[in-house]
């Protein structure tokens, strides 16, 4: 469709970044244009309301800057979920495992309560790992998961077979 090729067009592949052998998806350009900024906003925003969500939750650090714009959009509020030791307040936390080692994230606990049906967004979808460790702590919180929404889906990596599960039936939408 017209906003595919608009959104793709102003995504910069980077090669060997940050490590030999990986092709980069830099979003940058996108965020520079501000007709496939706001149009890029605008489809997450009409997923969000589709999906009922009651609020956005956008992943540290690029999901911050697409979820904000969407959850003002849609009216609704936004909740950073952040790698651990960045919120102040009290927190539930989350840990999954990378290629090499394992990371954290965390949310504060008082931002996500039962009732809350809660859109993921993100930039994009690599191995799913962050995603699934995300819905695995927004249901921790009592909170229901809505959906993930990202603007590039990374399809070789497999993320979304390894998020089937955790998802259970919720959409994955990947712009
Ligand atoms: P995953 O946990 O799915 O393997 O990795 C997804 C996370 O890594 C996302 O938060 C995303 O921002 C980041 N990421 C992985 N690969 C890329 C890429 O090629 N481009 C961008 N912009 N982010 C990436």
């Amino acid at each position: 469709t017209d906003i595919t090729a608009l959104l793709l067009s102003r995504i910069r592949d980077v090669p060997d970044y940050p490590e030999p052998g990986v092709m980069f998806k830099d979003i940058t350009p996108l965020l520079a244009d501000p007709a496939a900024f706001t149009a890029l906003t605008d489809a997450l925003a009409a997923l969000a309301t589709d999906a009922g969500a009651t609020k956005i939750v956008g992943l540290e650090a690029r999901g911050f800057i697409l979820g904000a714009p969407v959850a003002v959009r849609a009216g609704l509020g936004f909740i950073p979920v952040r790698k651990a030791g960045k919120l102040p307040g009290a927190t539930l936390s989350q840990a999954y495992d990378l290629e090499y080692g394992s990371a954290e994230i965390e949310v504060h606990a008082e931002d996500l309560t039962a009732g809350d049906r809660v859109l993921v967004v993100d930039d994009v979808l690599a191995t799913g790992g962050t995603a699934e460790a995300s819905i695995q702590l927004i249901r921790r919180a009592g909170a229901e998961v809505a959906g993930l929404a990202v603007l590039m889906e990374l399809g070789f990596l497999g993320g979304r077979a390894r998020l089937e599960p955790a998802l259970a039936g919720a959409p994955l939408e990947a712009l």
